[in-house]
């Protein structure tokens, strides 16, 4: 494949990115949680090209990106909680899972032939204009290698995936910095992945607690894998200082080599989870001490996400 293109997020960089996306190639592009790797989800051969350029297991399931809540009603089985949860948070960082419709012409591969579509409508701007401009349902995982720290920034694309896509669109930091939260409807709402949307604020809106994964449960949440999120140091959790050769990532005020938010703010931290960890990464330490992050609010996501860069690989 030639050469990766880092396109501006006017209007003719968003018609390039379109123009490519409907001849089946790849593109990244902003999210206000991540950077997602984005294909036409109709698409076999995009689809599978966005499995290949990621080297993502296959039972991995993508999630598909709409420009609102009426293109998701034409996939998936819609519900009044669905609409009531679309209505509180979209645009914006929840995903849902809902059963798809039997004519929803979808590729396969995107649900890894579950029954159920996973599916978002992003509250970035430019990912908005490119929903529109290519007029397609985007299947669009976190644009990096499988396994590795997920992309805030076009850098962190193009470090883990030049040359195995098309083009980059470029906007910037994302603000939120982590995936979206996951919300199964199925019997009873089920927090599938904590991420970039509190579950606090998910339970208020439907006035009742979400049902939480059961550990054992692979079916409901495929892909949720132990390790992911990794960078090429090992990394110790609840560390206070740093052991010789650990570069020391910190929370709240403390000595460290980098901090999450020195004032101990949950949504800075966040915004700032990943790229930190690939700056760190990149000064090739032999490890990576993290503080200890409060269980609360945006801090389930950021521990789930630290606990998967700790996994044993
Ligand atoms: P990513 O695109 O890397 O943020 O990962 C998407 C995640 O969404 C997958 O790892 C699954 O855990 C989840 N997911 C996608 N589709 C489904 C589905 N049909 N049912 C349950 N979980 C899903
Ligand atoms: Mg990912």
């Amino acid at each position: 494949m030639p050469e990766t293109e880092l396109l501006s997020a006017d209007a003719p960089g968003i018609a390039r990115a379109a123009a490519i996306l409907g001849d089946g190639g790849l593109v990244a592009f902003p999210t206000e949680t991540v950077y997602g790797l984005g294909g036409d989800a109709r698409s076999d051969l995009a689809v599978a090209g966005i499995f290949d350029a990621k080297g993502r297991p296959r039972f991995n399931p993508l999630i598909v990106h709409v420009p609102d809540a009426d293109a998701a009603r034409r996939y998936v089985a819609w519900s009044e909680t669905a609409d009531r949860l679309a209505g509180a948070f979209w645009p914006g960082a929840l995903t849902l899972v809902l059963p798809l419709r039997a004519d929803h012409g979808l590729s396969p591969l995107v649900t890894a032939e579950l029954p159920t579509l996973a599916i978002r409508c992003p509250a970035h701007p430019v990912a908005t204009a490119l929903l529109r401009a290519a007029d397609a349902p985007l299947a669009a995982p976190s644009a990096n290698p499988s396994g590795r720290i997920s992309p805030t920034t076009p850098d962190h694309v193009l470090a883990g995936l030049s040359g195995r896509i098309a083009a980059v669109l470029d906007g910037g930091a994302c603000t939120v910095g982590l995936e979206s939260t996951i919300v199964g409807l199925g019997h009873t709402p089920t927090l599938l992945r904590p991420g970039g949307l509190p579950a606090e604020a998910i339970e208020a809106a439907l006035g009742h607690p979400l049902a939480r994964r059961a550990a054992n449960d692979t079916l409901t949440a495929p892909g949720q894998m132990a390790s992911h999120y990794a960078p090429g140091a090992r990394v110790r959790l609840n560390a206070t200082e740093a052991r010789p050769g650990e570069l020391l990532l910190g929370f709240g005020a403390m000595e460290c080599d980098l901090n999450l938010s020195p004032s101990g703010d949950l949504v800075e931290a966040a915004a700032n989870l990943f790229g930190h960890l690939h700056a760190l990464d990149a000064r090739a330490p032999a490890g990576i001490a993290v503080a200890p992050v409060p269980m609360k609010g945006l801090g389930l996501a950021i521990n789930d996400r630290l606990a998967r860069a700790a996994a044993p690989r």
